[in-house]
């Protein structure tokens, strides 16, 4: 933790491990494939034994992870639902989730599939209404969930308040922050037990790694945490830790610009006319703009818009557009455009998605690195087509 006192998080994730190869003085960090470590002798075991519960490659990106989240240590793991699996799988039939109806889909069929086996309970609220989520915490939770943003929508919820109430209720609290990252989000300095990520996006950024992390506020939680992943064997190779190492180097200089594309781009969309809406809280006119620019560094790199004309105006547009890649997944150099209805949330029922509000002309984008005149101009013609 002594990075995280004398330096900047942009510092920190430049150069964390950067010239301490012992070895060979290799500044870049040597990347350990090895599973197993050498005993020092009869009973004693070195720094490390056995890759599934410790490797030193992870344990240099956990370390930076968190640091760069304020928190105790993060365990790092093969996906981002694997991250969120590694907090809920310890849970027991008694204990009570409460979780978004809006989460991302991936999110809640790993939720729904648990508690339909009668791993634990399941309660899912509309996060952004305070009646729904006080109703929920009467009946003793053991953890709340928090997406803020939620994909695709990008609600925002006021972390600190909602911390405070689950604490009140007894209730650990754990954010996905995986839309925003440590770079614009810190949820464990706003009140939060657990932060977890799919670092498959922002973190890695560069759409080659899928994984996941779970940073802890404290020591014990961290423990715990370590000691449940070495137990059900949910730790990440390597190797994908290498690289997404390599990828957090560049994550503040990304998102500068990313983010600056998307606000240029949502300005841009909310003036046109064949768009109904625009979902991008660095708006002042989106619901959520308060909160967002009170508990967040930046608005993000994400946004969804819905069209006018339904379904054929969707497939007019994606068919025009060249630069944006119509692929799920979010957060890398590259500009991707998904259409949540059939892609990311296609395996929630009609009923669920229309209660989340996600229409079928409502389509989401991740901005990357390309020129903002650039990615305006394809989503003019995009927008031309409908
Ligand atoms: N959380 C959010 C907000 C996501 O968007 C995703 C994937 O899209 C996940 C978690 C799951 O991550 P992974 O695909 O790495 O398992």
């Amino acid at each position: 933790m002594t990075d995280r006192k004398r330096h900047r998080p942009e510092t920190i994730a430049a150069s964390h491990g950067v010239a301490t190869d012992a070895a060979f003085g290799a500044v870049v960090p040597p990347l350990y494939l090895s599973t197993t470590y050498q005993f020092e002798g009869y009973d004693k075991p070195g720094p490390y034994d056995y890759g599934r519960g410790n490797n030193p490659t992870r344990d240099q990106f956990a370390s930076a992870l968190a640091q760069l989240e304020e928190g105790a240590g993060a365990v790092i793991t093969s996906s981002g639902l694997g991250a969120l699996d590694l907090l809920v799988g310890r849970l027991t039939p008694s204990d009570l989730v409460i979780a978004p109806h809006d989460a991302y889909a991936g999110t809640l069929r790993l939720l729904q599939a648990r508690a339909n086996r009668g791993h634990f309970r399941l309660c899912l609220v509309d996060q952004s209404d305070d009646a729904d989520v006080h109703q929920a915490l009467d009946d003793t939770p053991a953890l709340l969930l928090i997406e803020s943003p939620s994909n695709p929508l990008m609600r925002v919820v006021d972390i600190e308040s909602r911390a405070g109430w689950a604490h009140q209720a007894g209730a650990e609290v754990a954010v996905d922050n995986t839309f925003l990252s440590p770079a614009l989000q810190q949820p464990i300095p706003l009140g939060a037990d657990y932060v977890f990520h799919s670092t498959t996006k922002y973190l890695n950024g560069h759409s080659d790694v899928i994984g996941g992390a779970v940073v802890a506020s404290d020591r014990q939680r961290f423990e715990s945490l370590k000691q449940w992943a070495n137990i059900v064997g949910a730790t990440g190779s390597p190797f994908d830790s290498w690289l997404a190492l390599r990828g957090l180097r560049t994550l503040y200089a990304r998102l500068a610009v990313q983010q600056k594309s998307a606000m240029a781009i949502a300005v841009y969309l909310s003036d046109h006319p064949a768009v109904k809406a625009v979902h991008y809280p660095g708006l002042p006119t989106h619901a959520s703009h308060a909160i967002a620019n009170r508990q967040q560094s930046g608005f993000g790199a994400m946004l969804s818009f819905e069209l006018h004309g339904g379904l054929a105006a969707v497939r007019n547009f994606l068919r025009s557009v060249e630069i944006f890649t119509l692929a799920e997944s979010l957060g890398g150099v590259e500009s991707l455009i998904a259409h949540p209805a059939t892609m990311t949330h296609v395996d929630m029922t009609d009923e669920a998605r229309t209660l989340a509000g996600i229409s079928d002309s409502l389509l989401r984008i991740s901005v990357g690195l390309e020129a903002t005149s650039d990615l305006i101009a394809d989503l003019y013609s995009g927008l031309d087509a409908c």
